[in-house]
């Protein structure tokens, strides 16, 4: 799917030059996503980095340049082609979504993102992947019109729309401003093409990793020179995993329903 195929899809464009690095869009994330408290591991690049309860983070660039970082809602997911039980999955609508009941913990996403974006929640019982998924379930349900993070910035830095009109508006302000802007919008063919895009006076340093072209067909390239007796005992091994997480896991609600009731009984 090439960028000018998904104009109706969501988007996200930020313009780095109206940031203040407020993170506003940071804490509207949380508060509408209850991802919790930030609990930075010591492995952690940065006490700021993304992380299983910040899908959404600013980072600084030079003197006074913020930019945010976020899942990118690429048009060909790499992290969908990589995982193997279907856990991510691209929606017609544009946002890529998860569900970490399927998700069995592999982490084949993690390594597969050239974005360095999926995160993974550690200190769980179960853990499974977290990672900005543009608010797509509260959107499509009408509970809100738009992510938390675009309707929480107070310099109308980021905003949501559709990807064919934010790519119009992008290049709009970049043409009309050539001694402000680089002649460039990050985003639109960047990994064949994402949701998230970014128009700036600095370049925003995408990881290096990042070619032009999609990435799911590199995927299953890189996959495929695994033995498949490896891959075999690999998804054996999680499969168990995962079971065993699962099976801990109703266990613990079960027993904590019983222990209610019992609380109930005796009060
Ligand atoms: S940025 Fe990474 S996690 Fe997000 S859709 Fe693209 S490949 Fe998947
Ligand atoms: S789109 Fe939604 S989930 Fe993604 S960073 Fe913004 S508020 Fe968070
Ligand atoms: S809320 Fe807006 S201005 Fe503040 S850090 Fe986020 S994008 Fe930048």
């Amino acid at each position: 799917m090439s960028s000018e195929k998904n104009t109706s899809e969501w988007a996200i464009l930020t313009d780095v030059t109206k940031c203040i690095g407020c993170e506003f869009c940071v804490e509207g994330c949380k508060a509408l996503n209850e991802t919790g408290e930030d609990r930075p591991w010591p492995w952690q690049a940065k006490i700021n980095d993304l992380s299983a309860t910040r899908w959404t983070t600013i980072e600084r660039l030079g003197k006074d340049r913020f930019v945010r970082r976020q899942c990118r809602h690429c048009a060909e997911p790499a992290c969908v082609s990589a995982c193997p039980v279907g856990a991510l999955t691209k929606t017609p609508e544009g946002p890529v979504v998860y569900d970490s009941i399927k998700c069995m913990g592999c982490r084949y996403c993690m390594m597969a993102c050239p974005f360095l974006v999926p995160r993974y929640s550690w200190d769980e019982a179960v853990p499974s992947i977290r990672k900005c998924v543009m608010c797509f379930e509260r959107i499509q349900s009408g509970e809100v019109k738009e992510p938390g993070c675009t309707a929480a910035c107070p310099t109308g830095a980021t905003i949501f729309g559709r990807r064919g009109e934010l790519l119009g508006e992008a290049w709009q302000r970049v043409r009309a401003n050539p001694d402000v802007y680089l002649q460039h919008v990050f985003g639109e063919h960047e990994a064949g093409g994402t949701s998230v895009l970014e128009i700036s006076d600095v370049d925003i340093a995408l990881p290096a990793t990042v070619p032009s072209d999609p990435l799911p067909n590199r995927t299953w390239g890189a996959l495929k020179t695994v033995p498949l007796v490896f891959l075999g005992m690999g998804a054996t091994m999680l499969g168990l995993r995962w079971l065993i997480g699962r099976r801990d896991l109703l266990r613990n609600e079960e027993q904590a329903v019983e222990e209610q009731a019992v609380e109930e009984q005796e009060g």
